[in-house]
């Protein structure tokens, strides 16, 4: 198996109360690394206490934005034990982000080792109130002390875990989001697919744009014709229109979502028709107009699901389901949780207890 060394640390952080978690705010107090060498490939994994890294001004990460990273989490279930969800997924994702951006693929089953080690280590920093979980990001960056353009030499590969409150204190609420119509978000041949940096700092305008207008979050159209509906920038997009749940198929622009493909699967074995189709904007409004649009919701691993209450695209305001929750939406929020908290039978056998 793999040498993985832990050095644990001696000064352990005091853990925050449930209600302050928030998303991405404290971090447990180990992490994982590995590095990368050229001539010698990746080596040295271990498990360290979580400290800053120090790397030179010069380090290309810090001028050229190589870098990919993964989101995904554990939880405590209704039973006591540790749960990752889908976790091989990530790494698989992880490597075609490396493989588009240049960077040297990981050895899969020694990140889902050093992986399960880590949240082993730290299993006391997964909090256990209602909806609550341990968020994972592992991330790769460029290390390399060189200004010259090229793929770097060096990388680090990191992950570190921050406990993450309850999406959804008060109940699901639908969010407000606005279609973007200037800019955009990737361009088939681009990064969209990829789940680099990058994306999304050139998302963030959009983002602004629309919390100026009171709308949570961007809805990115397709970057050539402006015309057919791509995702959300941190979700995947679905419209159930006239009992069909349609989603953008993967077109080499979209971020293909674990939570979008768990979802597509948990729809078709529930009997639901669900498509992966090309959707333009166009149909979504003729959809709303005839009264077709029965459920618009976003999917990803931070919030699981995410209906959307009202859709604004130029003049036309669209409210879903008069703002609220629709079946589908909550059948599929209620089966995904279930599965991942352990009160709904893994028929998938996408849950790997620790
Ligand atoms: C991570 C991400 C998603 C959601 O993916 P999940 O695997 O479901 O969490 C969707 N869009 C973008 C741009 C992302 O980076």
């Amino acid at each position: 198996m793999f040498d993985i060394k832990t050095e644990l640390t001696t000064n352990p952080k005091e853990k925050p109360a449930p209600e302050e978690l928030g998303f991405g705010h404290y971090f447990s107090d180990h992490m994982f690394v590995l590095d990368y060498t050229n001539g010698i490939g990746w080596h040295d994994p271990r498990i360290i206490p979580y400290q800053p890294i120090s790397l030179d001004p010069s380090s290309m990460i810090f001028h050229y934005g190589q870098s990919v990273f993964e989101g995904l989490k554990a939880y405590v279930t209704v039973d006591n034990e540790a749960l990752l969800f889908r976790p091989d997924q990530n790494f698989k994702r992880l490597n075609r982000s490396n493989e588009r951006l240049c960077i040297p693929a990981i050895d899969e089953e020694l990140a889902l080792e050093g992986l399960k080690q880590l949240v082993k280590v730290d299993r006391d920093w997964i909090p256990s109130a209602p909806g609550t979980s341990l968020y994972i990001r592992p991330f790769i960056i460029a290390t390399e002390s060189n200004l010259g353009v090229h793929p770097s030499n060096n990388y680090q590969f990191i992950i570190i875990m921050s406990p993450s409150g309850s999406y959804y204190k008060e109940g699901i609420n639908p969010v407000k989001i606005l279609v973007e119509e200037q800019f955009v978000r990737a361009v088939k041949g681009g990064t969209g697919e990829a789940k680099t940096g990058g994306n999304y700092a050139s998302a963030l305008k959009g983002q602004e744009i629309a919390s100026r207008e009171g709308y949570s979050q961007t809805l990115w159209l397709d970057g050539k014709e402006n015309k057919f509906v791509e995702e959300v920038g941190s979700m995947n997009i679905f419209f159930k229109i006239n009992g069909t749940v349609v989603t953008p198929e993967l077109n080499g622009s979209i971020l293909p979502g674990i939570t979008r493909d768990s979802m597509i699967q948990v729809l078709k074995s529930k009997g639901i028709p669900v498509e992966e189709r090309r959707i333009s904007i166009d149909e979504v409004v003729d959809a709303y107009q005839n009264g077709t649009l029965e459920e618009v919701f976003g999917t990803g691993t931070a919030a699981v699901i995410s209906p959307v209450g009202e859709l604004k695209y130029l003049e036309d305001k669209m409210i879903i389901n008069k703002g609220e929750i629709g079946e589908v939406s909550q059948m599929l929020y209620d089966t995904l949780t279930g599965i991942q908290y352990g009160t709904i039978e893994d028929a998938f056998g996408w849950t790997i207890r620790l």
